[in-house]
């Protein structure tokens, strides 16, 4: 079960279905829409071939969700 979270920018309710679809989020969606977006996400390269091996590497990219700060709205 999921106990509906207020927002960390207008202190409204995150809604369950909201948090179901992403967990690890503080805002609502009109707050992240007006952020442009909670998360960034940044694209690392995988380096998954020894030093000096001549083998390429076929890693994938890990992506890494990066928090933009979530300033209160009163305060913008
Ligand atoms: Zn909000």
């Amino acid at each position: 079960m999921i106990v509906p979270q207020p927002c960390a920018r207008c202190g409204g309710e995150i809604p369950p279905e909201r948090l179901e679809a992403i967990p690890e989020t503080r805002v609502c969606v009109a707050c992240s829409k007006e952020m442009g977006g909670e998360f960034t996400v940044v694209a690392t390269p995988e380096r998954i071939s020894k030093e000096g091996s001549l083998k390429k590497n076929y890693g994938g990219y890990s992506t890494q969700k990066i928090r933009r700060p979530i300033k209160p709205k009163s305060s913008e």
